[in-house]
């Protein structure tokens, strides 16, 4: 799937991402040595949901791999884990499909709201 994220973060679309997930008591954990093949991941441990993310990730990437994260802590919260990140079968597609989906969806949502928000500075007179 091709996700449109933005190169920079001057939309500050990263910051507001880990301001939703702290509003939604997800804790983020960034640089994390996640090993060569994730990026990311959700775990919901004790009811608290995490997300790691790798030290290994572009601003870029972070954006996306955030944002992919943040839909299996909204959608899979319940059933992901661990054995499943290393299982490779319909299941496991289909909920990967939903998250980058999400992903697409959040990333739309705030690059637009972003642009709002820089309009009205502009109309501001700042
Ligand atoms: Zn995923």
């Amino acid at each position: 799937m091709n996700i449109d994220v933005p190169k920079n973060d001057d939309s500050g679309i990263l910051h507001r991402l880990f301001e939703l997930a702290h509003k939604r008591g997800i804790k983020i954990f960034p640089n994390q040595d996640l090993g060569e093949n994730i990026f990311g991941l959700c775990v919901n441990f004790d009811g608290i949901k995490r997300i790691g993310l790798s030290s290994r990730l572009s601003l870029h990437a972070a954006i996306y791999v955030l944002s992919h994260e943040l839909g299996h802590c909204q959608l899979h919260a319940a059933k992901v884990n661990y054995a499943l990140y290393n299982k490779r079968d319909n299941y496991y597609d289909s909920i990967e499909q939903q998250a980058d989906r999400f992903a697409a969806k959040l990333i739309k949502v705030l690059s637009r709201s972003a642009g709002v928000n820089h309009q009205m500075n502009i109309d501001g007179g700042q």
